[in-house]
């Protein structure tokens, strides 16, 4: 692969990041464990909010092996909010994973990418990540904010989004460490498209912008390239919120597939509309409505928007069902201790202020 990042443009991009980059709670870190941490929480999340979790998940979670032996629900517990449960899930396989595989009680990790991808849970972004920053392996960490500085940089007319793209980067930035530490370009790169080539970049001021084509070029809206957004449905469904005694009815989603492992009030989302479905779910449930909520709760997932209708309600008898794992009546005031997604959270507040 030709070399397109240059020494000089790799200088001056970690010149900038010394003077700029900012504090954050892992960095510096050469803890496998805390980088990881952060890596998986990272993804498609701010790192202000990180940064929260962060210390919360620390605090709870010091080390992968008390975090391997917790229970699903505390790690949901802890994740809760963070959205993206399925990787919270496989995080804990990974930990798992990684016990299974230590010796004489220290937890082994893996040194270099390719074993990091053998790790339940880890794809090529945090394998990268976590073997260059914490083991100073040369493998480049692709995320958003890199596909776009590059794009930019390189005037790059491919897609961001392929496969093909993705696959470019990686070879192109193997290429571009030039004795620095992996993991600091790693970041570096990172950290130029979290403030520098941002959605509206700030030209004038980049490290790069002398080696930059899209800046020289007046071609800086034109990058990065993106495929046509698919257009995303939205589902519609229903929740009822049943209390008897000073509790509420909860049930507990299978611990595979889709918020596996979290809990919620009963109801049902419909990929495609139902008119009749309300009345067939209550019948079968065996659930009657008292009152309907005006307020409807929405949520956009990464592949459907939800809309849930809210009623207030009552069951004849016990809950019996084959889809939850688990049915709890908890106790109003400890609903918090139960992990919830989001939309879940939502409907508690609106329920508490009835
Ligand atoms: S000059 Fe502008 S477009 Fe080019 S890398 Fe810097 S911030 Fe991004």
């Amino acid at each position: 692969m030709q070399k397109i990042i240059s020494r000089n443009m790799c200088n001056a991009l970690m010149s900038w990041f010394d003077k700029y980059r900012r504090e954050m709670p892992w960095r510096g870190s050469a803890d496998p464990y805390h980088i990881w941490v952060s890596e998986m929480m990272l993804q498609q999340t701010q790192v202000a909010t990180v940064e929260k979790y962060f210390h919360k998940w620390i605090k709870r979670f010091p080390d992968v092996s008390i975090f391997a032996s917790a229970d699903l629900e505390d790690v949901l517990k802890v994740w809760e909010g963070l959205g993206y449960y399925t990787r919270a899930r496989n995080f804990h396989k990974g930990a798992k994973y990684i016990v299974a595989h230590t010796k004489d009680k220290h937890a082994l990790f893996p040194v270099n990418y390719e074993d990091w991808l053998k790790v339940p849970g880890v794809g090529p972004y945090t394998a990268a990540a976590v073997s260059s920053i914490a083991f100073g392996y040369p493998a480049a960490v692709v995320d958003g904010n890199v596909k776009r500085v590059m794009a930019r940089l390189f005037c790059l007319s491919d897609s961001v989004s392929t496969q093909k793209y993705h696959k470019m980067l990686f070879e192109i930035m193997n290429e571009g460490f030039y004795g620095h530490h992996p993991g600091w370009v790693n970041q570096a790169w990172m950290e130029l498209g979290s403030l520098q080539c941002t959605a509206r970049p700030n030209c004038s001021t980049c490290p790069l912008n002398e080696h930059c084509c899209a800046y020289k070029n007046d071609q800086v809206a034109d990058f990065p390239r993106k495929s046509e957004k698919k257009k995303i449905p939205t589902r519609y469904g229903a929740a009822f919120i049943i209390e008897k005694d000073d509790k509420v009815l909860m049930l507990r989603r299978p611990e595979e597939g889709f918020l596996g492992g979290l809990w919620e009030y009963p109801g049902f989302t419909l990929k495609e509309p139902e008119p009749d479905y309300l009345r067939t779910f209550c019948n079968d449930h065996k659930i009657t409505i008292i009152e309907e909520i005006s307020e409807t709760v929405r949520h956009t997932y990464s592949h459907f928007h939800q809309e849930i209708k809210l009623y207030k309600a009552e069951l004849e008898g016990e809950w019996k069902t084959k889809f939850w794992t688990d049915v709890r009546w908890s106790p109003n005031n400890e609903l918090d201790k139960l992990a919830r997604s989001k939309i879940m959270i939502r409907i508690s507040e609106i329920k508490s202020k009835m």
